[in-house]
């Protein structure tokens, strides 16, 4: 797997967004499908190759990249990367520091989300933020993050005109 990938990872292998298992208040629901439709988290660059003919877990390459559908609940060991941020994301500032957000596609399903990072660990946060440093020292782990910070800046626009 890419070398930033996976020290990422390793950085929110222990920090969650809550002290306490912010799925058993949620009912985990992060991780159920919507309703008759089998949805998938976005994997970053390098990332696909740990899910590939892994029993349970499907890859599908979609114009956003590759995206992995899992079996419904998992170890922690083997979670994407989008799973260990959620539901934050690092974006990467003009002046190249990391600035962490709550992610935008994020408000639709959790209710931390709903309430902002100041309902989260202040751990987390920081994990999310070491995180992104160490994604954003790979040019190809930069330009994804980039793209996944364009993104929120469309949502953003999109919830000004319908909100
Ligand atoms: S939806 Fe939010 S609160 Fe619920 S398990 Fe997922 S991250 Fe935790
Ligand atoms: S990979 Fe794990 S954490 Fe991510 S949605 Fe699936 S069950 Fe939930």
């Amino acid at each position: 797997m890419d070398a930033a990938v996976s020290a990422a990872r390793e950085k929110l292998n222990q920090a969650t967004p809550l002290k306490k298992d912010c799925g058993r208040v949620c009912g985990a629901r992060c991780c159920r499908p919507m309703e008759g439709e089998e949805t998938g988290m976005l994997l970053f660059p390098g990332e696909a190759e740990a899910y590939a003919g892994k029993p349970g877990w499907k890859v599908r390459k979609t114009a956003h990249g590759d995206l992995v559908v899992c079996p419904g609940s998992c170890r922690r060991e083997e979670r994407p990367l989008s799973c260990r941020l959620f539901p934050l994301l690092p974006v990467i500032d003009d002046g190249g520091a990391i600035r962490v957000v709550t992610d935008l596609r994020a408000k639709a399903v959790c209710p931390l989300a709903r309430q902002g990072k100041s309902a989260m660990d202040p751990a987390f946060i920081d994990a999310v933020r070491e995180a992104g440093e160490l994604l954003a020292r790979s040019d190809e782990q930069a330009v994804f993050l980039d793209l996944l910070a364009d993104e929120q800046e469309q949502l953003k626009e999109l919830r000004k005109k319908f909100i």
